[in-house]
């Protein structure tokens, strides 16, 4: 480590020296609240379509980063195998700075990130969209981007980006920090067919949770994070409900990239889907937690229903922040209609539901001892879309992580939610209030329509816990 800081020290003197003779890619943030968004011209990157044909089509790759300075001045630099073009910007509730970037890959040692120095307290990296990168570097207390840049590879050194931050006070990050930027783009063009071609198979959404720079939970020792175990997953589910002809599945994500919470609800809602199912792995960092395992069904709630569920739905619902999002943006268009009969309806189908896969699920894998749980979980928030968020096990566990990556597991798991979602939709077309549903446990479905109506998922209104529970 002592190396490596020497190393970064070296290569701060060097950068500073070419810093003083050359041309920025990006100008010091404007001091008016009304500062550019990371796609303005003042800051050219991938945003500009311009930019990108200009570009090679290679991406770059990132080789190592490293962090140099102290309180009053750091530096992040990553050392690159081309010259790319950058934005940066700060973000403030947490204060941070965001990166944008052309598409990059990032093979950076496993630690780059964890551990912070001087202003900077840790950073992370990945894809934020198709085609688009970003660093997103939190900081303990307010700073200034004082340069971005991009050096050309010179004297066998790699292309380096280069971003120096110095202290300031709050005020004045205040009035630096980025007009607030959401991304815009269109949904995938996947559902516009779908809507038009009179198809009128239920359409099931599939979310494997975070992706892309947001890599959810993760597992250092065992070598995986919970974006890849929530994606393998959610596609062989994908593949085995596509087989049944019985509905159309549309995943809010096909591979490592980042989708804000909100979209995911919107893509939900837009394509009118029937069922909403957000799949995830939990994680519990502190130590004496190993023996906690298992899978646990989550509905929506404005009361969480114990303290871990509070827990778990905040860790959630940080993905935005973590990827760098501007959450005073949040689109209200939900909250004004949260209290609706279709809310209701929605919430009660939620329920119903969860019930049924928790009880499929028991007869397949091991659940938590309280597997059917509620709280406010912003991607369970679609008014008109019955939606659960499904913790497959934790990967604080390791027997959780041996069962979560092996083969046999993950093909009985995701029988069994086949198996729940049949259950499910043939129970609403028998008869839409849904009186009985009997999967995997004989509790399941017992209290009726007037239990679904009035129980919802809380407290002693859970009469359908799962029986079967395996090791
Ligand atoms: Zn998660």
């Amino acid at each position: 480590m002592k190396g490596r800081m020497q190393a970064g020290a070296a290569a701060l003197a060097i950068a500073v020296i070419f810093a003083a003779t050359m041309t920025y890619a990006l100008p010091a943030q404007p001091d008016t609240p009304a500062a550019p968004s990371p796609a303005t011209p003042a800051t050219p990157v991938a945003a500009s379509p311009a930019v990108e044909a200009a570009a090679p089509s290679d991406p770059a790759v990132a080789t190592d980063a490293r962090l140099a300075g102290d309180e009053e001045r750091t530096r992040l630099i990553v050392d690159l195998s081309r010259r790319i073009t950058l934005g940066a910007f700060t973000l403030a509730n947490p204060y941070r700075v965001v990166v944008d970037l052309p598409d990059v890959i990032f093979a950076l040692p496993n630690e780059a990130g964890h551990e912070g120095r001087g202003l900077v307290s840790a950073y992370r990296f990945g894809l934020f969209a198709p085609g688009k990168a970003r660093l997103v570097i939190d900081v303990g207390a307010p700073v200034k981007i004082d340069k971005a840049f991009v050096l050309d590879p010179v004297d066998g050194q790699p292309a380096r980006l280069v971003v120096d931050l110095v202290k300031t006070d709050r005020e004045s990050f205040m009035k630096s920090v980025a007009a607030p930027v959401r991304r815009a783009e269109d949904p995938p063009g996947l559902r516009a067919s779908l809507a038009a071609n009179g198809d009128t198979r239920p359409v099931i959404v599939l979310d494997p949770g975070h992706g892309g720079i947001d890599s959810g939970a993760v597992n250092g020792a065992a070598g995986i994070n919970e974006k890849t175990v929530v994606l393998d997953i959610a596609r062989a589910l994908r593949d085995k409900l596509e087989a049944t002809g019985r509905y159309r599945t549309v995943m809010t994500r096909e591979g490592d990239s980042f989708v804000p919470l909100g979209d995911r609800v919107r893509i939900a809602r837009e394509l009118q889907a029937k069922l909403f199912i957000s799949l995830h792995a939990d994680s519990l960092s502190r130590r004496g937690n190993d023996d906690v395992r298992g899978a646990t069904v989550y509905t929506l709630s404005d009361k969480a229903s114990d303290a871990e569920a509070q827990r778990l739905a905040d860790d959630e619902n940080r993905a935005d922040l973590i990827a760098g999002l501007d959450l005073s943006e949040e689109p209200s268009d939900v909250a004004g209609i949260l209290l609706d009969l279709a809310q209701r309806e929605t919430k009660n189908f939620s329920a119903q539901f969860a019930r049924t896969l928790g009880g499929a699920v028991a007869g397949a894998a091991r659940m938590h001892k309280s597997p059917l749980k509620s709280a406010g979980f912003k991607v369970l928030k679609a008014p008109d879309v019955p939606s659960v968020l499904f913790e497959l096990g934790y990967l604080s566990s390791k027997r959780d992580v041996d069962l979560m990556t092996s083969p046999e597991w993950r093909s009985n798991v995701t029988d069994a939610m086949v198996t729940a979602i049949d259950a499910y939709f043939s129970a609403q077309v028998a008869k839409p209030s849904a009186t009985s549903i009997s999967v995997g446990s004989a509790a399941a479905g017992a209290n009726g329509a007037d239990g679904v109506t009035t129980n919802g998922m809380q407290g002693s209104g859970i009469q359908a816990q799962p029986a079967a529970i395996r090791p």
